[in-house]
């Protein structure tokens, strides 16, 4: 049975995702109430309820099922066992199983790995005994035991959990670097993997219903800054068997696990055109943002969709698109001039409100619409330009 408009949802994780979520569920006619431990989060302000506490509280727990229809994540990190209690009294999207692999890297690994689709080479790096295909660092390694990991150097060790944007990841170029990165990361575990020559980066959000409908977004061509997504070309620029191939992996992945929600598949792309698949995320993505602008239904419209029951809507595109993440670092001078951005007719700007603009922190973005991808990248650069050439000019002296 649907979950029709008027419903109160809930939703784990006030961030710039769940905003978005918030604000797809209202203009459906949908209620939403958030839980985040936090005060001042971009999704806070707008929701219709905060529940602002830990995401494993049980009173919180208890009030959501009783007074929500069904519940999501825009979070990554969420506790699985949130969700798995949750599941037991009302519609939860994506299952607890599902949000475990993600979140865990070794776990995602594994599970891809063992279901034949294709990642960059790795090796499973941990303090405790005896698990498969993963090696122990107890002492200290020396330089004389490189045949640990042939071939996975020059590497990046990947903590295992809790890392996003680029943190949490060291480069390595042999054993010595590597027990110094991972003793740097706690001795918690990790993945190394083996540093690949990207071609270029691909992902897909692909969302699956309850009833097994599938459908995914136009595939999104990503490059990345300082490990941090800096800006998406949709569609992306690679040969229709790429994008075909890219579309398929998603799904089979999205089937193999179960998964209902919206799931975003990140891929390398190397040189011969193979795909390698980066990451899972069990949520709306960074790379779909132009969903909102350049396509009939939004990603996060997709999330409610499939919460809700309802038919998933239409991916269908309405030209080319280019979206550009606006990071903190652009406010080192005050407020970014944002008339270089809204003079444009085609140029959709999306700012998340969040108070402290720290360098790194995603503060919003912009997405350019354009008939082809190459007017709107030309486009979205110039914007980008003129927005960070503030940030070289002097300000004129006070007296
Ligand atoms: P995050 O969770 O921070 O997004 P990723 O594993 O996706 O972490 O890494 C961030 C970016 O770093 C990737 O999108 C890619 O540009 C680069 N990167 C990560 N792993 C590799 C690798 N094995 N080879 C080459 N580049 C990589
Ligand atoms: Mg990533």
């Amino acid at each position: 049975m649907s979950i029709m408009p008027g419903a109160m949802l809930g939703l784990l994780g006030g961030g710039q995702l769940g905003r978005m979520f918030t604000m797809a569920a209202q203009s459906m006619g949908y209620r939403v109430t958030v839980v985040d431990p936090s005060d001042r989060s971009p999704s806070t302000g707008i929701a219709d309820r905060h529940l602002r506490t830990d995401y494993l509280d049980s009173d919180t727990l208890r009030e959501l099922a009783s007074t929500c229809a069904g519940v999501t994540t825009e979070f990554e990190n969420v506790p699985a066992e949130s969700l798995r209690i949750l599941a037991e009294r009302c519609v939860v999207s994506p299952a607890a199983n599902s949000v475990a692999v993600a979140q865990n890297r070794i776990l995602e690994k594994n599970f891809l790995a063992a279901n034949g689709f294709g990642v960059a080479p790795y090796a499973v790096i941990q303090n405790s005994q005896n698990s498969n295909n993963s090696h122990n660092l107890n002492g200290a390694l020396s330089h004389k035991q490189p045949e640990l990991f042939p071939g996975l150097f020059p590497g990046i060790l990947k903590i295992s959990r809790f890392g996003y944007d680029g943190k949490g990841q060291t480069r390595v170029n042999n054993s010595i670097e590597l027990d110094r990165a991972f003793t740097g990361m706690k001795r918690e575990p990790c993945v190394l993997e083996k540093q690949l020559p990207l071609e270029s980066e691909v992902s897909v959000i692909v969302s699956r219903g309850f009833d097994g409908e599938v459908t995914t977004f136009p595939v999104s061509e990503n490059q990345h800054r300082n490990g941090i997504l800096d800006v998406s070309i949709i569609p992306a620029r690679a040969s229709p068997a790429i994008i075909q191939n890219a579309r398929e992996i998603a799904i089979r992945i999205a089937e193999k696990l179960d998964y209902r929600g919206v799931l975003c598949v990140e891929f390398f792309v190397l040189a011969n055109g193979r795909l390698l698949v980066n990451e899972i995320a069990p949520r709306p993505h960074n790379s779909g943002h132009y969903s909102i602008d350049a396509c009939v239904t939004s990603q996060f419209e997709q999330q409610v969709r499939v919460l809700c029951g309802l038919p998933l809507g239409s991916t269908a595109m309405h030209g080319a698109a280019v979206m550009v993440n606006l990071l903190g670092d652009l406010w080192q001078k005050g407020e970014p001039k944002w008339e270089q951005v809204l003079r444009h007719p085609y140029v959709k700007l999306h700012l998340y409100g969040k108070l402290d603009a720290r360098p790194g922190r995603k503060m919003g973005h912009y997405t350019v619409l354009a008939e082809t991808v190459e007017a709107a990248l030309q486009l979205a650069l110039e914007i980008k330009q003129s927005l960070e050439q503030q940030l070289l000019e002097h300000r004129a002296p006070v007296n």
